[in-house]
């Protein structure tokens, strides 16, 4: 494998697949890092019914698989490992991969954000199973169900906001007396008389079985006293926000405070050095949709075969 490029793509998410099929078919023959466990937050959905293309919905491995194969088959080469390290000082860049090194002349950092979890043992096993960190793609199997919703900031709220429309009541569980989110946001949910609040409260442990049609109920702990009350539901939908996957570029990239790449010209993928391009939910706070991830590759392939040639 040839480990000098003219284009490296870091994820092998939508973002990253869709980049990738776009610099294929520009004959730049483009190498794919996929971690060890490609997919990115598509591989943790079930059924996805909002990507255009698949009337009858697919799920998420299956949407990657086919994003994949279609990569493959304009000569996309793939490289399974982690960046450690990442030189963007001058080009061509170099990368460390496990302990390998690469050089590239555009980097597409497509590596994604990472939905925070409470780190329970009941979220993971019912994970699918009632227990999601995304409205928009699961919200539909809530139809006239009863929902929870973790946390206080605006991916809470949006979330809330949002599953209105299918649950018959949604409650949002907050660890303090006061939300963080935007005071837009606050007011969209306060208005909402389907939207109730459980204050001061987080999650101990979610209850229900695979087998027996997923989540019941959760254990809800209060954090002033302690005290711990059972709380029916159908549904616990995660909103205690992402952490973007941009460590290794710290000090290096544009970063907003929490960690997401900003950009250096709104509406495009380039970011302030050149030959470095983003897409995908690892510069996005406000849509995160496999979609919206996909369309950025695209982007970010179009802005690197144009930089390519303005260097030519
Ligand atoms: P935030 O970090 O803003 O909020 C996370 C929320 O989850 C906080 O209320 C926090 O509580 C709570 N939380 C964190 N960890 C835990 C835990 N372990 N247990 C219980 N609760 C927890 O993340 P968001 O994803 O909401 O937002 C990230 C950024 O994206 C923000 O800048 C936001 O404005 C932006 N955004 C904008 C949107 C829009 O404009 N439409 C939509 C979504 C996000 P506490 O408050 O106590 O810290």
């Amino acid at each position: 494998m040839d480990r000098n490029r003219k284009v490296t793509i870091i994820g092998g998410g939508p973002a990253g697949l869709t980049a990738a099929i776009y610099a294929a078919r520009a004959n730049l023959t483009p190498l794919v890092i996929e971690g060890y466990q490609p997919g990115g937050q598509l591989t943790i959905t079930t059924e996805v019914d909002n990507f255009p293309g698949f009337p009858e919905g697919i799920t998420g491995p299956d949407l990657i698989d086919q994003m994949h194969q279609q990569a493959e088959r304009f000569k996309t080469e793939f490289h399974n490992g982690e960046v450690q390290n990442a030189d963007l000082s001058q080009r061509p860049f170099r990368l460390t991969i496990d302990g390998e090194e690469f050089t590239t002349e555009t980097l597409i950092i497509a590596t994604g954000a990472t939905a925070r979890w409470l780190g329970l043992e009941s979220e993971k096993k019912l994970m699918g199973y009632g227990v999601s960190a995304c409205a928009t793609c699961d919200g539909f199997f809530f139809t006239d169900r009863e929902v929870i919703v973790i946390g206080g900031g605006d991916t809470a709220m949006e979330e809330a906001i949002f599953l209105t429309r299918f649950a018959s009541k949604v409650t949002v569980v907050h660890r303090r007396d006061e939300l963080r989110a935007s005071k837009m946001m606050q007011k969209l949910a306060f208005a909402n008389d389907k939207i109730e609040f459980k204050w001061d409260s987080t999650v101990a442990d979610i209850l229900g079985t695979q087998e027996g049609g997923g989540v019941t109920g959760v254990i809800l702990e209060n954090t002033k006293n302690g005290s711990r009350e059972e709380f029916k539901c159908d549904g616990v939908f995660m909103g205690i926000g992402h952490t973007p996957n941009t460590a290794v570029f710290r000090d290096q990239l544009k970063m907003d405070e929490n960690g997401y790449l900003v950009k250096a010209e709104p509406g495009t993928s380039r970011m302030e050095v050149q030959g470095v391009f983003a897409a995908g939910d690892v510069a996005d706070t406000r849509y995160r949709q496999a979609i919206t991830a996909a369309g950025s590759g695209c982007q970010a392939a179009i802005d690197a075969e144009r930089f390519l040639e303005e260097q030519a």
